[in-house]
């Protein structure tokens, strides 16, 4: 994620509104790493649309242009002031021409098929706003009752055969002819060692099958014996990391209410575990929410249950995993239930491999992957630099409606960039360097 000021719990947390990534963007234009003639039309368009003395962003120019060794100490006090006065919540910017931006390139139009913007997205930087009309999770629940084709199943057959091909082991016939994995199959993934992050490894290869091109994915499931589901959203794995290291920063902390997990010699997966983890946005009388897990694998001894992840139920009391929570519809009858491991169960499942002193990198087993460097500004982009662009009918009129991506949105992108051939899962999760170096940046650093 990016803040301007990460002690501002609230903002930071806050997606941007499309007028401010714009702005955003053409400060961002300024960079001394863009062309020269590029960045003098951002200054140009900076002048137009930010109501300060034209002198000052002139002065605002040429000290981004500097060598920061070069910089004076007052040059870089006098740096800060005019940051400020254009920063994206001053109150000096004008309302923006998005034709004239279009025109001169800072805002691109696109429409069609999520792959086709994840194109675009992958082909911009930060100085320029892709402006996506009617993208395909405005119409249609992609975020509830799910269709079997908007999820990519964990451990789902498809996963399986690959996994076993990889591995080269032979499945029953009778798995390949009716897809339904019997004890035997189990034994024979358990005895070939697939753990969590094999199985995400593996499903994000299967993601590559042309028969998933015209797939709309929006959930990762494990299906459990008995029917229920657990879901999970990359988006989630990355959110849990920004909000774990944010926590640490800010003393903010996980607290085991149930339980005994978290402690060096706690309980290593079986029993209930509750935990009351940190809000982003914390409200007075509402700053934790209330995580509930039950059977996590064994991160001590990961091959200690290899298969405990798929009877791994989690839930929490937020808002947003209340809403998730839901029955699996099949043929008009409730049926299953549904729980979601969302940020806040992500944040429990890195504390407690913290406190243990267990890499989460590493960890065969970790339920919440961390995202590369790469991956983490890319996921930044869909934040901070996709407009999505609707129609409404109000009452005789037709309006436009503008706003930022919702999560629904960034997690089918997210697996439309998994399904690119040059994005496999070490691209995206296993960072070389500590995830506190990268997941909260700075904005506005010049
Ligand atoms: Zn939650």
């Amino acid at each position: 994620m990016k803040s301007k000021d990460y002690s501002n719990q609230v903002t930071s947390f806050t997606p941007l509104e499309p007028q401010q990534m714009i702005r955003v963007a053409l400060v961002e234009g300024l960079k001394p790493q863009y062309m020269e003639g590029e960045r003098q039309r951002y200054r140009r368009l900076l002048k137009a649309y930010v109501g300060v003395d034209e002198r000052r962003i002139d002065q605002l120019f040429d000290i981004i242009g500097m060598e920061q060794s070069a910089r004076t100490g007052s040059q870089k006090k006098f740096l800060n002031v005019l940051v400020n006065e254009v920063a994206y919540d001053a109150r000096t910017w004008r309302p923006f021409d998005y034709d004239a931006l279009r025109r001169e390139g800072v805002v691109i139009d696109y429409s069609g098929s999520p792959s086709g913007l994840v194109e675009t997205v992958l082909g911009i930087d930060e100085s320029k706003v892709v402006l996506a009309r009617d993208p395909v999770w405005v119409y249609g629940d992609y975020v509830k009752h799910l269709d079997w084709r908007n999820k990519s199943a964990l451990n789902g057959p498809d996963v399986i055969i690959a996994f076993a091909q990889e591995k080269g082991f032979d499945l029953p016939e009778s798995f390949l002819r009716y897809r339904r994995p019997t004890e035997e199959v189990y034994k024979l993934l358990e005895q070939h060692g697939f753990t969590y992050q094999e199985a995400l490894r593996i499903a994000i290869k299967v993601l590559k099958d042309p028969r998933y091109a015209n797939r709309v994915i929006s959930a990762l499931v494990t299906k459990h014996k008995n029917g229920s589901e657990l879901r999970f959203h990359h988006h989630d794995f990355v959110e849990a990391a920004e909000l774990l290291v944010y926590s640490h920063r800010h003393n903010k902390m996980v607290t085991e209410k149930v339980g005994d997990k978290a402690t060096m010699y706690g309980n290593r997966y079986h029993g209930a575990n509750q935990y009351l983890v940190p809000r982003r946005t914390p409200e007075p009388g509402s700053t934790h929410d209330t995580v509930e897990i039950h059977y996590l694998p064994d991160f001590q001894d990961p091959k200690n249950g290899t298969l405990e992840w798929m009877n791994t139920v989690v839930s929490c009391d937020c808002g947003n995993d209340l809403n998730l929570r839901n029955f699996e519809e099949r043929r008009g009858r409730r049926t299953y239930v549904i729980t979601t491991l969302d940020t806040h169960g992500g944040v429990v499942v890195l504390e407690i491999q913290r406190r243990k002193g267990i890499n989460a990198n590493k960890n065969p087993q970790n339920l919440n992957p961390l995202p590369t460097p790469e991956f983490s500004r890319f996921v930044d982009m869909l934040r901070y630099n996709i407009i999505q662009e609707t129609e409404v009918q109000d009452e005789d009129r037709t309006k436009t409606v503008r706003t930022y991506v919702p999560e629904k949105g960034i997690e089918i992108l997210i697996n439309e960039l998994a399904k690119r051939a040059d994005w496999d899962f070490e691209r995206m999760y296993q960072p070389g360097q500590k995830i506190g170096r990268f997941v909260l940046r700075p904005m506005y650093t010049f």
